[in-house]
């Protein structure tokens, strides 16, 4: 299946497939014969469970780079050694690079191969959940100490090629990670999938063509919001829901102690309690999403680790934050987001709610 995404700087499309990957690649054939070297990053998880796998399916000589798991690739250290990589490996403004991995690796590739002699191409194939959201739309960032992808650009792949079989290795904790992003895009545009997805057993138990279909429907989400607004000035800023709070809670942790799903499906309780005052959003749904999270074993009750204090400094510090008070996306009803501006108090009520 192919779900093209059309944005003003470029258009291309995510392939979403079952044990394809090497037909999937052909497809880009001519384009990548002409590259004078393909490099391949990866993570050290990814790597160890598929380089066998990924080195036969994989039909033109590649060299490989591989990084840290985790958020410990988003870094200043694995920019600099990548691009050393490349240049070492006298890569060319002819070269181009893969991501194969999750959203962490998608992320710093994106980043490098945006900067890497003013930018070569990236074809994304991602091996989450979570990178349904993260390989699609051009967003590419490292960490900062300071903050969560503070440093990044705006730049699209050339395609993104999702082979499920990748997916089979996932633990249940990355699952979770990635479901979270699902349910936000459900969240943001759609009651009927929402419910869907709300009543899924207890940890989720996705099949293949549950995968498959919750895959496209989130990225189908994305995309067309990623076409009417490429660089998140208006309606782009929709897919940050649960995202002020959640990115400051992992901060808070320390980047990767926290999964950046789990922290994003803490953030959308937060956002839903601070939209019930703004729309119509009950507190029985709000209970009822709360009762959804614990279900599928979402660290909800992580908050008292921090106080109000310790999470509004991080949420402050989000690029998000506009002159003292922070902006959120919060829901009219589900399926109408909108952005509101929030004001310390307020914010510190809807804490003490989620902590009641
Ligand atoms: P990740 O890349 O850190 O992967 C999570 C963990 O799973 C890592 O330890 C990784 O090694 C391991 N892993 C990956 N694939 C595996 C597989 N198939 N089998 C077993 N283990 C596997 O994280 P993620 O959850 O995919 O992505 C999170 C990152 O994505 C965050 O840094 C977040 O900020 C970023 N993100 C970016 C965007 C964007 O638009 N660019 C959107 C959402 C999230
Ligand atoms: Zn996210």
């Amino acid at each position: 299946m192919k779900i093209p995404i059309h944005t003003p700087s470029r258009s291309y499309n995510v392939h979403i497939g079952q044990g394809d990957l090497e037909e999937a690649i052909k497809t880009y054939q001519q384009f990548i014969v002409e590259r004078d070297k393909v490099i391949v990053f990866t993570d050290e998880n990814v790597w160890r469970i598929y380089k066998d796998a990924f080195t036969k399916s994989f039909p033109f000589p590649f060299s490989v780079f591989v990084m840290p798991g985790g958020e410990a690739c988003k870094t200043f250290e694995q920019y600099l050694a990548a691009q050393t990589f490349l240049l070492e490996q006298k890569c060319t403004r002819k070269s181009m690079l893969f991501a194969f991995g999750g959203g962490a690796v998608g992320d710093l590739t994106g980043f490098v191969a945006s900067t890497f002699m003013r930018g070569i191409p990236i074809i994304q194939l991602p091996t989450t959940i979570l990178a349904h959201d993260s390989a699609v739309g051009g967003k590419t960032a490292i960490n900062h100490a300071l903050g969560k992808n503070m440093i990044g650009t705006f730049y699209q792949p050339e395609g993104v090629i999702f082979d499920i079989e990748f997916l089979k290795s996932l633990p249940a904790q990355e699952v979770r990670s990635g479901m979270a992003e699902v349910v936000k895009h459900a969240l943001i545009s759609d009651m009927v999938w929402l419910q869907e997805l709300m009543e899924l057993p207890p940890m989720f138990n996705l099949d293949d063509e549950k995968t498959m279909g919750y895959l496209e429907h989130g990225i189908r989400v994305k995309a067309n919001i990623v076409a009417q607004d490429e660089e998140e000035h208006g309606v782009r800023k929709f897919l940050n829901f649960g995202h002020t709070y959640g990115h400051a809670l992992e901060a808070a942790f320390g980047f990767g102690k926290l999964t950046h799903g789990e922290a994003v499906m803490i953030g959308m309780v937060y956002a839903l309690l601070l939209s019930e005052k703004y729309g119509q959003i009950s507190r029985s749904f709000t209970k009822e999403f709360l009762l959804f999270a614990i279900c599928n074993k979402y660290p909800v009750e992580s908050v008292a680790n921090f106080n109000f204090d310790e999470l509004f400094e991080f949420m402050q510090k989000d690029k998000k934050a506009e002159d003292g008070e922070l902006q959120f996306v919060l829901l009219k009803d589900i399926g109408k987001p909108f952005t509101q501006r929030i004001s310390r108090s307020e914010c510190q009520e809807t804490d003490l709610l989620l902590r009641e």
